[in-house]
């Protein structure tokens, strides 16, 4: 089995050599990731300037672009293989509810799945340095090895997230629904040295609402939270309200 691993912290991250080393035990491991942290970029693609590349050592590329180009990358030109399964992880920082929309991490597995990959975003719910990476990789590692098994529903990827706490005290894993946060905008704005106004995006955590059956429901009771995505954003249910409109 191939694998690539990539990331939105960047290819030094602590994250992306746990997961890569972990997930060697399933096979052959290439790791494309950008060369610096990209957190927060989405799913965006560097199409007006040109990508450089840079071989690490043996099978560990840095890529001076996004999470996505980095996927675009390994497939259509550095891996000599198409892979059977992309992971990208393990994220600094959880992955929830409407969060996933900025996500770099959560993208990069995005872009796998539109390439026919399965694809799984890993992220350990913290921002502590000294989080439990280990024990997330094994968790990535069980589920890499269940999607191998059973394969996953079509246009389907999923979006792990795992509580910081030893693997003693995780709660098995839910399968959840991506849960939302309440917004609370907040901008910085302060002068610089020359007397130029600045401004600072999201200061603020962001507030999630604790609703049963979500990603965040079961992260706050230290479960492994398993969300299968798609792509597909249309509201079906609006569909048939606006069919109402006289347009
Ligand atoms: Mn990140």
């Amino acid at each position: 089995m191939h694998i690539m691993v990539t990331n939105d912290d960047g290819i030094h991250a602590q994250g992306i050599k746990a997961l890569s080393e972990a997930l060697r035990e399933l096979g052959d491991v290439t790791v494309v990731a950008p060369d610096r942290e990209r957190s927060a970029v989405g799913h965006s693609l560097t199409l007006h300037s040109p990508l450089r590349v840079f071989e690490l050592r043996a099978g560990y590329y840095a890529v001076d672009g996004t999470p996505t180009d980095c996927v675009n990358m390994g497939i259509h030109s550095l891996l000599p293989f198409r892979p059977d399964l992309v992971v990208s992880g393990i994220n600094h920082g959880p992955n929830l509810g409407d969060d996933v929309t900025y996500s770099g991490t959560v993208a990069a597995a995005m872009e796998a799945n539109l390439m026919g990959i399965p694809a799984i975003a890993v992220s350990l719910a913290t921002f502590d340095h000294n989080g439990h990476f280990t024990a997330a990789a094994a968790v990535a590692v069980r589920v890499a090895r269940q999607l191998m098994a059973n394969g996953l529903p079509a246009d389907t990827f999923l979006n792990i997230n795992v509580p910081n706490c030893p693997p003693g005290e995780m709660g098995p894993p839910l399968i959840t629904r991506q849960g939302k946060r309440s917004f609370v905008g907040k901008i910085v704005d302060k002068t610089d040295p020359r007397g130029r106004k600045y401004y600072w995006i999201g200061s603020e955590v962001p507030d999630f609402n604790d609703h049963e059956g979500t990603d965040i429901y079961a992260i706050n009771r230290n479960h492994v939270s398993i969300t299968p995505l798609h792509l597909d954003l249309t509201n079906y249910e609006s569909m048939k309200i606006l069919a109402g409109w006289t347009l």
